[in-house]
């Protein structure tokens, strides 16, 4: 099976181990490609079979390396502090590979790694890809090993310089590959590669989509199909390598590419931070429900209990989407079904003696409830025991399920900064119902401000509540805190 190449990357034929022939090997600070980077790249260059260069080039990850990799591979933070960052070295690379067969151990990881480093400049590597642990398998089938420790160990091959950094272990592939030649023959390695030899899909050029002016700031992005439908809202501290990174498919991201390749426009919205991002992107997300959105979600319909526990009636199992403002502060739990919402309640009674009638898990009616004839409930349902102590232990035992109450006094707005843009976002919030952000105080009381509004308060939005409470259990100490007013229509009564 051959496939094309595309032309502008040079040739249109699939090389073969006969042609340009790069051997190469990244080390890296970890495994996952989306967030690792490089810190080394080295390579072995052939034509016709033979070597024509060899080398190594230390990248700046502009990241930490973690203890165990700078263990692994020698590679330490002092050594890549003064090295040039992917971008410096991209270009030289990219000429490097283009239009060569690139050939890796498990090359799948390299490269993924190359794909999604490329990305991040806006550029789409193409290149033809050639794994030695499947030549290693294809060429010795009963071998059962074919990591590269046993590889070299089977063929006697000499690692000069130490394992683990990336031109020995570059150095050691192109070894490999002439030692099965001389052992097996060239022409039946040179077919074996030749029917392991693929070209990984295109990427969806991301021309024609103005992302040349996506911002290296944190944001909201819309991605919008042919007839204007939602397809996607996603965030991130870095908007543009993160578009970027949906037009590039690496291995983990097949997803990605399906829907890449449906983006007909893509909008974005800046953000001063972090928090501005997810609560837009909640609010996007709700006002367009695109199709991925939809389909990645957890369980669309939340069930919680609402109790109030001076009302003197039995809990109630509501739909979190449906909820008002006002119970935010008598919810408990949240549950993917009814049925494990039932299933917790029943639990507590169980565990705490109470009764099923009192706490809504049986009918109401004259008569004990059937805990109460299996001596469980202490009798709230026969006058046994007085209903305010029976709930009093009802709040105790529910006390774990509690969600989150509003940590304020009243409304409030949370100020979000960076410093080294000079922007500030003024985030209204109230009962875990985002109002509006502005940049400056004083829009704070414009006539169409979050401020200014005298209808009623926003619904209740789990999304919302989640991301809110969530951030702020971990990021309260990062923000300053200003108190509101509340607008009279909705003040409390
Ligand atoms: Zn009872």
């Amino acid at each position: 099976m051959k496939r094309k190449i595309h032309p502008a990357d040079g040739g249109d034929a699939v090389p073969s181990l006969d042609d340009a022939v790069v051997y190469l090997d990244l080390e890296t600070t970890g495994a996952a490609a989306g967030v690792d980077r490089i810190t080394e790249i080295g390579w072995v260059e052939h034509r016709g079979g033979r070597e024509i260069d060899r080398g190594a080039q230390l990248v700046n990850p502009q990241q930490p390396i973690p203890p165990i990799i700078q263990t692994l591979t020698g590679i330490d933070d002092a050594m890549v502090a003064t090295a040039p960052p992917f971008a410096e070295v991209a270009p030289a690379l990219r000429a490097r590979l283009a239009g060569k067969l690139l050939v890796a151990h498990n090359v799948r990881f390299d490269h993924g790694f190359l794909r999604q480093e490329f990305a991040r400049l806006g550029v789409d590597l193409q290149v033809a890809v050639l794994c030695t642990v499947r030549l290693s398998r294809r060429l010795y089938p009963h071998e059962r090993r074919h990591n590269l420790d046993s590889v070299i160990s089977r063929h006697g091959l000499r690692v000069d310089g130490p394992r683990h950094r990336a031109l020995a272990d570059a150095v050691v592939l192109a070894d490999f590959v002439a030692a099965a030649r001389a052992e097996l023959g060239d022409a039946v390695v040179v077919e074996a590669a030749r029917k392991l030899v693929t070209v990984p899909p295109a990427a969806r050029p991301a021309d024609g989509l103005g992302l040349d002016a996506l911002p290296d700031t944190p944001g909201v992005y819309l991605f919008l199909g042919a007839r204007g439908e939602a397809l996607y809202v996603g965030k991130s501290v870095n908007l543009r390598s993160r578009v970027f990174a949906h037009f590039a498919p690496g291995t983990k991201v097949a997803k990605d590419l399906r829907l890449a390749q449906q983006v007909a426009d893509v909008r974005w919205f800046e953000t001063v931070g972090e928090l501005g991002a997810l609560l837009l992107e909640a609010k996007l997300v709700r006002q367009h429900a695109p199709i991925m959105n939809r389909l990645l979600r957890d369980g669309d319909d939340l069930a919680t209990w609402f109790w109030d526990a001076t009302a003197g009636v039995a809990p109630q199992l509501q739909s979190a989407a449906q909820l008002d403002v006002a119970a935010v502060d008598h919810l408990y739990g949240l549950f993917p079904t009814r049925t494990q919402a039932l299933r917790a309640l029943r639990g507590l009674a169980d565990a705490h003696g109470l009764c099923l009638k009192r706490t809504g898990l049986e009918p109401a009616g004259r008569g004990p409830c059937f805990a109460h004839q299996l001596h469980r409930c202490r009798g709230a349902c026969v006058g046994a025991e007085p209903a305010v102590a029976h709930d009093l232990r009802l709040a105790q035992a529910l006390h774990g399920l509690r969600l989150a109450t509003w940590p304020f006094r009243g409304r409030v707005g949370l100020v979000e900064r960076d410093p080294l843009r000079d922007r500030t976002a003024i985030h209204v919030v109230d009962r875990w119902c985002w109002l509006g952000t502005v940049e400056r105080a004083e829009d704070l009381d414009a006539p169409d401000g979050p401020l200014a509004r005298d209808d009623a308060m926003p619904a209740f939005d789990v999304d919302t509540w989640k991301l809110l409470s969530r951030w702020l259990k971990h990021h309260r100490h990062e923000i300053e805190v200003i108190d509101l007013p509340r607008a009279p229509a909705d003040a409390p009564v």
